[in-house]
């Protein structure tokens, strides 16, 4: 695995996998982009979670929703009055920070010294965050007393009280300038599921208890983006809301985690490599009964959320739906006189409308990429001394699966055949095959290695005849990119031998 995010950064760069976003223009904070084998990569890790979680189960159903939606859907989802961060502003360099990021980053004597100045332990970080949120003007002198200095001035700074920071993006709508036309970019891809519950009930004749999947973009406008794709202002989720029945929430929650792990382990993140954090109650989001944090070890930031898996009881149906008061709602949920929509379904036992509880699995795309890239990270010193950086991707997610390449580039019948070799390995549905004729046979086995091309496959001179054994016409050469053994192989068996190889 890779060592420091660095590393990959680096790789990610100078391979082509991720761009910093609108970077001619100097670049916008939170914001990247996907190169021609990021988005191959991606692509990949969407569709795996796809065929897992839709195709490979009879109790699921796809979604794909809008990305901006009514203001009506997140006022009502809580995400208007408590969507948001903990913000404190320096005052002598007009920087914001988010709290928790603020303290966290400063030498521990001075974490310390605003833990003591609380009145708290910094055993506990997010009991002292709390404190502080609830205590603003003690914890704006704390910061003070503590000595927290400015990340981008490294002064000691003149600290605000924190205040909370909502984290949506508002954007207008049409052409009017009326006060209420005005829309939300989704800050989860959640609420469109929840939203569309009746429609896709009412479609598919859906009985508890089953799922809506959906993969899509979310934005979050973070008060302090950073550590790469880890924390972005624009990012995709993978999210699964489950429906059940209240009472067998708490099983299915257990289930979900342990599918959840078996993907990933699935994905090249092994499970001794994911710690299951059951989240405190006072950490809890505003919909949560319950939740399950997955913390992967990102390089150079230790533990952190790939994943997170929570019970979000009948909060969110409940909050969205139409005549709440006949309806039995456990979760404690503001007035709605907006939804025009009974969101119910019959109880499998009773027959009754019922809320069903939501075990929501929320994954994100941009973190999954850099958990699974920094697992496939592998330096390697070879038997001749020599260095090497090879990505192991497990070969459903490498974003080339093989590349053929000629061995002379000016040789006219050498190069057709490789063409036509890639043509037709291209039919078979494999994913992305590469024709590459870009500089030499070294540097072009040196450069799939890193971008983790699983099979090389080389067209020369015996391959049309021109070399000295006759018995290696219409063979080729098959670099395999873990071993490096390289096999001969009969063109007409190329297919099978490739797609056995690849499953
Ligand atoms: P964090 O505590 O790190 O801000 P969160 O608890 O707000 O994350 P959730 O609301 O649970 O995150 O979102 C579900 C998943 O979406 C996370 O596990 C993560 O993979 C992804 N995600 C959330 N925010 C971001 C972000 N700013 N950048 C990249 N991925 C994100």
């Amino acid at each position: 695995p890779a060592q420091t995010m660095e590393e990959l950064v680096s790789l990610c760069k100078r391979r082509g996998f991720i761009f910093q976003g609108s970077e001619i223009y100097g670049g916008l904070q939170g914001f990247y982009d996907y190169g021609p084998l990021g988005v191959e990569l991606k692509n990949n890790i969407k569709q795996a979670w796809w065929r897992t979680n839709v195709y490979e189960r009879d109790d699921m159903e796809g979604l794909d929703a809008s990305i901006i939606m009514h203001r009506m859907v997140l006022r009502h989802s809580g995400h208007e009055a408590t969507f948001s961060d903990p913000m404190v502003d320096n005052r002598k360099t007009k920087k914001r920070y988010r709290l928790d990021h603020l303290v966290k980053d400063q030498k521990p004597a001075v974490q310390q010294a605003v833990a003591e100045a609380m009145g708290e332990s910094l055993e506990n970080f997010a009991a002292l965050v709390a404190a502080m949120v609830k205590n603003p003007a003690r914890a704006s002198e704390a910061l003070i007393a503590g000595g927290v200095r400015d990340a981008f001035s490294g002064e000691v700074g003149d600290w605000t009280e924190p205040k909370p920071f909502n984290m949506m993006f508002k954007t207008t709508i049409g052409p009017t300038a009326d006060e209420d036309s005005y829309g939300y970019l989704r800050p989860e891809t959640a609420q469109g599921i929840f939203t569309n519950f009746k429609n896709v009930v009412d479609s598919t004749s859906r009985r508890l208890p089953f799922g809506i999947a959906q993969i899509g973009k979310a934005f979050r406008n973070e008060i302090t983006p950073r550590n790469f794709i880890f924390r972005v202002r624009e990012l995709e989720q993978m999210e699964i809301e489950f429906f059940c029945a209240p009472g067998t929430d708490e099983d299915w929650h257990e289930h979900w985690l342990q599918a959840r792990l078996a993907w990933w382990a699935a994905q090249g993140v092994p499970r001794e490599k994911i710690q299951i954090l059951d989240v405190p109650k006072e950490d809890l989001a505003h919909y949560s009964k319950r939740t399950y944090d997955l913390m992967y070890d990102y390089p150079t930031l230790g533990y952190e959320e790939i994943e997170g898996i929570a019970n979000r009881s009948d909060y969110d149906l409940g909050s969205h739906t139409k005549a709440q008061g006949e309806l039995g709602i456990q979760a404690r949920v503001e007035e709605n006189l907006d939804s025009v929509a009974k969101l119910t379904i019959p109880h499998p036992d009773t027959n009754k409308p019922v809320v069903p509880f939501v075990i929501e699995p929320s994954a994100g795309v941009d973190r999954a990429m850099l958990a699974v890239l920094s697992e496939a990270y592998t330096k390697e010193t070879l038997e001749n001394g020599s260095e090497r950086i090879v990505l192991k991707l497990k070969p459903h997610l490498a974003p080339i699966k093989v590349a053929v390449i000629p061995l002379a580039r000016n040789r006219e019948e050498i190069v057709s055949v490789a063409k036509s070799v890639k043509a037709d390995l291209q039919k078979l549905g494999l994913g992305r095959i590469l024709f590459e004729d870009s500089g030499n046979i070294g540097k072009a086995y040196r450069r799939h290695d890193e971008v983790g091309t699983p099979f090389c496959v080389t067209v020369d001179f015996d391959t049309v005849g021109k070399g000295e054994d006759e018995a290696l016409v219409d063979t080729v050469t098959v670099r395999d990119r873990d071993t490096l053994a390289q096999e001969r192989v009969k063109i007409s068996d190329l297919a099978a031998y490739l797609t056995s190889r690849l499953k």
